[in-house]
């Protein structure tokens, strides 16, 4: 279910725009037992009133939590399933995120991933993206939706971007606390500036060398580092927030001297952040996550280098923390 179709659908019915983005804005704010009260100028027709119990119903069936995974640092996975059988990973991130799915597994195939050996199963409608918001703020406040679960939001423009502008307008969450991330697909930087919501972005970058970027993410699109950032850059000077660069911080692979001397011939004087996270160790994969010492050692070296540098932890380490983990464990079809 497309926010679209829930839009058509209630036009249909007599629904003006501002009927409209009430019903979606009492869905996604978690009040529908508020819907079809009176309020001053928000009344709402009555074939729409008397639509509302079977949305509600439908709306409520697009995503269910199959299990719940707290961690130590404030963090939960959620395993979630779909009403087809498929299942994703939502993350209720410390500090009132959310850390979405936009696609079931993904094709960019990033070597380090788990979601990315799968493949691509199917893509997640913008209803089912905003079901997963809809859990989490069930359980806790919500004030910054990251895209950044499995799949590659750019694969999927259309239904990210339509959850992105309803997030963004109906449920009132800061622009820049909405962030899309993406391995660098030029559909992402044309399309991106032409919305009304303008979400933050985040690129990830992982080498800064163009051979080993097509072997660790090998089918993404081939845009050289530099390429990537300077698309990054226009787009960060348009938006006014700076680009959130990702490093997955392997061992053996791009913890090296030579690509630390590329991040700050790169990234030196950008309007950029570099997140660099320690690769979260999965069996069967053969990469290896660096010791936390070493890995704060590159990050102040870059930041004395002049690179603003974050070092980061993926969310729930201690549970099932890599993307696409939970679901792995859990098989590729859940029963419904
Ligand atoms: Fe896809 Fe992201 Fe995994 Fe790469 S890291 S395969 S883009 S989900």
């Amino acid at each position: 279910m497309r926010v679209a179709g829930i839009r058509e659908r209630l036009a249909a019915l007599g629904a003006l725009p501002e009927h409209q983005a009430r019903v979606l804005r009492d869905w996604v704010q978690g009040a529908p037992h508020e819907r079809g009260r009176r309020r001053p100028n928000d009344y709402l027709p009555r074939p729409v009133r008397e639509a509302l119990p079977q949305l509600d119903a439908e709306l409520a069936g697009l995503a269910r939590v199959i299990s719940e995974h707290p961690a130590e640092d404030g963090s939960a996975r959620l395993l979630v399933g779909l009403n087809d059988g498929q299942a994703v990973e939502t993350v209720l991130l410390p500090r009132d995120g959310v850390c979405v799915s936009s696609q079931v597994g993904c094709a960019v195939g990033c070597r380090f991933c788990m979601t990315g050996r799968d493949g691509l199963l199917r893509q997640v409608s913008s209803g089912e993206i905003v079901a997963q918001v809809v859990l989490a703020r069930a359980r806790r406040p919500v004030k910054k939706v990251v895209f950044m679960g499995m799949g590659e939001p750019a694969h999927n423009l259309d239904n990210v971007l339509e959850a992105i502008d309803l997030l963004g307008v109906e449920a009132h969450i800061p622009h820049k606390n909405l962030v899309f991330s993406t391995v660098g697909d030029p559909r992402a930087f044309e399309r991106l500036p032409q919305g009304r919501v303008k979400p933050a972005l985040a690129l990830s970058l992982h080498t800064t060398r163009a051979d080993l970027r097509a072997e660790l993410l090998p089918r993404a699109p081939r845009l050289a580092p530099q390429e990537l950032v300077e698309f990054g850059e226009r787009y960060a000077r348009l938006t006014g927030y700076p680009i959130q660069y990702q490093w997955t911080l392997l061992e053996g692979v791009n913890d090296g001297e030579d690509e630390l001397d590329g991040i700050v011939a790169l990234l030196r004087g950008k309007y950029a952040i570099l997140n660099m996270i320690p690769y979260n160790t999965i069996p069967d994969l053969a990469f290896r996550r660096p010791s936390w010492e070493r890995a704060r050692a590159i990050a102040a070296s870059l930041h004395a280098r002049g690179v603003l540098t974050k070092l980061r932890d993926s969310a729930g380490q201690d549970v099932e923390g890599g993307c696409g983990q939970l679901r792995a464990r859990a098989g590729r079809s859940i029963p419904l």
